[in-house]
C-alpha cells in the first residue's frame, strides 16, 4: 500500500510507522472489530469526503450490533478525519475508520477489553482496476456462499464477517476471474467479496434486498441516481441464470465505485461491454463524487 504521513489513533495523530498494536489484542484474534471504507475526492472546492456522515453512522450501527460501545462521538470522530486529511496533506484518498476490542483478555467472550480506535487515509486507485472500470469485470459464482444473518449480521461491517469474503475473492482470482458473486443460503444472488450488485433487463434495474448483502452506501447512492434519471430500480432477488441472461450488470462499492461487470462464469452478458445505464450510472456518480452535479451537493462534506 502507499503510505502516508500520519494515522489517527485513540485521540491522536502519531507518525504512520507507529499506529501499532499489541499481538495480543482480541480483534486480532477473533475479528472482533468494526470499520469503514469512505473516499475523499478533489473537488473544484477542494477535497471532500463523499456521505462521511452516512458512513459514521453506518460505523455506529455495526459497534452496536457487536455489543460495542465507541468511545467516540459522531463529531469527534468527523473532527479527526479533517485532521488526518488535513495532516496528510492527500488532496484525494480511501479512509479506513476502524474499531476493535483492544488489549485485556483473550477469552472468546471477553467484553471489558478496551475499545481502540484509528483512521487510516492513503492513496488508492481503482479497486477493480482501471480496465475493469472501463471495460467490465469477469465474475465466477463463488462455491462460498454469503453468510445467513443468523450465523453473522449482513447488516455489520464486521472485520470478522471479511474472512467470507476473503475465501470468496481468494478464490476466484486464483481461477482468473476479477472478482466473486456470493449467492445467499437459497441459492439467489447477494453480493460481491466487497461490492453490492445490480442488473439490468428490459430497462428496468434490480438489485437483491437487504438480507445477506451490506447497506451500501453506494447502493443507495446509485439507486438514488437511477430514480432521478426515472429508470426503475427494484430491490428483489433474483437467480445466478437471470444474470446470465441480463442486458447488463454492474458492482457498486465505496472501493469499486460503479464497475461494469461484462461476464459472469465466462458467460457474456449482454454485448460483453458496458451497456448504457451503467455508463449512465457511472458518468452522473463519478460527477456527483466530484462536485459537478448540484443535486447531489449534500453528499460531499468539505475538508
Ligand atoms: N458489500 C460488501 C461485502 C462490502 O465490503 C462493501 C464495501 N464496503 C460493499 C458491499 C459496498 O458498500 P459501500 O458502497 O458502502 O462501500
Amino acid at each position: 500500500m502507499q503510505e502516508a504521513n500520519k494515522i489517527w489513533m485513540n485521540g491522536e495523530l502519531v507518525d504512520w510507522a507507529d499506529a501499532t498494536v499489541h499481538v495480543g489484542v482480541h480483534g486480532l484474534h477473533y475479528g472482533s472489530g468494526v470499520f469503514e471504507g469512505i473516499r475523499a475526492y478533489e473537488t473544484p472546492k477542494g477535497t471532500a469526503v463523499f456521505r462521511l456522515s452516512e458512513h459514521l453512522e453506518r460505523l455506529e450501527r455495526s459497534a452496536k450490533l457487536l455489543y460495542m460501545e465507541l468511545p467516540y462521538s459522531q463529531e469527534e470522530l468527523k473532527a479527526a478525519t479533517w485532521d488526518l486529511i488535513g495532516a496528510n496533506e492527500l488532496p484525494s484518498c480511501y479512509l479506513r475508520p476502524i474499531a476493535f476490542y483492544g488489549y485485556g483478555q483473550l477469552g472468546v467472550s471477553a467484553r471489558d477489553n478496551p475499545v481502540d480506535v484509528a483512521i487510516m487515509a492513503w492513496p488508492w486507485g481503482a479497486y477493480l482496476g482501471e480496465d475493469g472500470a472501463r471495460k467490465g469485470v469477469r465474475l465466477k459464482t463463488s462455491s462460498f456462499v454469503r453468510f445467513h444473518h443468523n450465523s453473522l449480521m449482513p447488516l455489520a461491517k464486521a472485520s470478522g464477517h471479511y474472512v467470507n469474503s476473503i475465501l470468496a475473492g481468494y478464490e476466484a482470482r486464483r481461477n482468473g476471474y476479477d472478482e466473486a458473486l456470493l449467492l445467499d443460503v437459497h441459492g439467489y444472488v447477494a453480493e460481491g467479496s466487497g461490492e453490492n450488485f445490480f442488473i439490468v433487463r428490459d430497462g428496468v434495474v434490480k438489485t437483491p434486498p437487504l438480507n445477506s448483502v451490506l447497506p451500501g452506501i453506494t447502493r443507495a447512492a446509485v439507486m438514488k441516481i437511477l430514480r432521478d434519471a426515472s429508470i426503475e430500480v427494484v430491490e428483489q432477488t433474483f437467480p445466478r441464470d437471470a444474470v446470465y441472461i441480463a442486458d447488463e450488470a454492474f458492482m457498486t462499492g465505496t472501493a469499486a465505485e460503479v464497475t461494469p461487470v461484462r461476464e459472469l462464469d465466462d458467460r457474456m452478458i449482454g454485448a460483453g461491454v458496458p451497456g448504457p445505464v451503467t455508463i449512465k450510472v457511472q458518468e452522473v456518480f463519478r460527477n456527483a463524487l466530484h462536485g459537478r452535479d448540484a443535486r447531489y451537493r449534500d453528499w460531499l462534506h468539505y475538508v
